[in-house]
């Protein structure tokens, strides 16, 4: 509370200068008439008064030194703006970037960060970097800069911008549940549970709490389902507050492929929405991919630069893009680029522009589920089948339909219970997090609110 307090005075105080000293400059331009004369803007600070949405890149799932990171904010997000990114959330487990930290060399370098603060040091100077202690002794230690005090160095207007983020990191009976929160004010410690469900609304509604009483546009996804196989596709489906998860996130080890008794991350999407809207009248989940980037020294690891969300905004603000991904206004992608998507409700009808690459060929596959499903041929073991094998339908997830080109589009018949496209290039991930793994895009699924008014 003490950190929103001081942030708050210092935003208003600095408004209020700011009137003033406009108020002074006009006085003194027109003394007389005192009138208010529209200032040319200069064509590097124009913000138009109404700007056309357009797609603004962004990752939401970042690790740095605060946690379990190997590399200082600032470089991360250096390297972020520095690769065509226009926001960034640095999600650190259960810390917010905020107070005093100092950090020893020596765990830094535990960590992999050999490199690390030679790096900071060449990059930002000695004039920026704070070490403390002689630099041979185990007391030499490096201030971690909270995000208030370097968000200026890495911000710039209309292109990049830093958003707070936590990683609530929670665990249920050694299961994990982790789940981002985005734009938050103040820290929040995980809220435990006797079930990944309880957990998980628990830890949703701490959030809900907190964006209602700061007014902030808060957003929470809940991270890799499959890390240490934590969530099933029913934990997903029944927990109807949480609207956002990972359909790929780039940590090698979250089992985005599943296994022999566990569906793949893509596949639980589809049992969790079949779940949603044939049982439950909730609304599907949404998809969002992200880094969960934690090392930066060329190392193997989870890496930067692997998946990210592309968001439909008029503004590159916090609330804007937050409220963008909130409508469903933005596909997931880990390489292949879109220029629209596009649903028309009256005519049923999906269409993808895809931003084509000379020499590339680009696969779409229209998937869902249609509302008899349940009739349709099932692989489920009646003897006693496992909880999260209880939707084993080819049915759940289907194939509709699959086109090529750059304009794929698909006319829903109205069966439906929903339909997303996943876009899938020739090409290889330049980095990929799991074997085989192909540039990929995501949109949303579509076709369903008209089954819940
Ligand atoms: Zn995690
Ligand atoms: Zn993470």
């Amino acid at each position: 509370m003490r950190w929103g307090i001081i942030a708050v005075t210092v935003l208003w105080g600095s408004v209020g200068f700011a009137e003033e000293r406009v108020a002074d400059a006009q006085k003194e331009a027109d003394p007389v008439q005192g009138k208010i004369e529209a200032t040319a803007p200069r064509n590097d600070e124009y913000v138009p008064a109404s700007p056309k949405p357009q797609y603004y890149k962004g990752n939401i799932h970042t690790h740095s030194l605060w946690s379990d990171g190997n590399d200082f904010p600032e470089m991360i997000a250096e390297w972020y703006r520095t690769h065509g990114y226009n926001f960034l959330a640095l999600s650190d487990h259960n810390v917010l970037s905020e107070g005093t930290r100092w950090m020893k060399y020596t765990a830094i370098v535990k960590r992999g960060g050999k490199l690390a603060l030679k790096k900071y040091q060449t990059r930002f100077g000695n004039e920026w970097v704070e070490t403390r202690g002689r630099a041979d002794t185990d007391d030499y230690a490096v201030r971690l800069k909270p995000l208030d005090e370097f968000r200026a160095l890495v911000e710039e207007r209309g292109k990049f911008i830093m958003i707070q983020g936590e990683e609530i990191s929670d665990r249920v009976k050694k299961k994990p549940l982790h789940m981002n929160a985005t734009n938050l004010l103040e820290v929040i410690p995980p809220s435990g549970g006797s079930t990944i469900r309880e957990a998980m609304e628990a830890n949703l509604r701490a959030v809900e709490d907190q964006a209602r009483r700061t007014g902030r546009e808060v957003l929470v996804h809940l991270n890799h389902p499959n890390f240490g196989y934590g969530i099933t596709a029913e934990d997903l489906a029944f927990v109807v507050r949480e609207r956002f998860f990972e359909v790929y996130n780039g940590h090698p080890s979250i089992n985005h492929l599943g296994d022999n008794t566990h569906p793949a991350v893509e596949r639980l999407w589809d049992i969790a929405n079949t779940i949603r809207l044939s049982e439950l009248n909730a609304a599907p989940l949404f998809g969002v991919a992200t880094d969960d980037s934690h090392h930066y020294h060329g190392k193997p690891g989870s890496h930067t630069g692997r998946g990210w969300v592309q968001v439909r905004s008029r503004y590159l603000s916090p609330e804007h893009i937050i409220r963008g991904i909130k409508a469903g206004d933005f596909y997931a992608s880990s390489g292949v680029k879109l220029k629209e998507v596009s649903y028309d409700v009256k005519e049923k009808l999906l269409t993808l522009q895809i931003d084509t690459k000379p020499g590339v060929t680009y696969t779409t596959q229209f998937i869902g589920t249609v509302e008899d499903y349940r009739t349709m041929p099932t692989g489920v073991n009646k003897e006693e089948p496992p909880s999260e094998q209880k939707y084993t339908s080819p049915a759940i997830g289907k194939v509709l339909d699959t086109a090529t080109g750059a304009t794929p589009q698909y006319r829903l018949t109205g069966s439906e219970l929903y339909v997303r496209a996943v876009v899938t290039a020739n090409q290889d991930h330049p980095d990929p997090s799991f074997k085989g793994q192909k540039q990929q895009a995501w949109t949303q699924p579509v076709g369903w609110r008209q089954r819940l008014e």
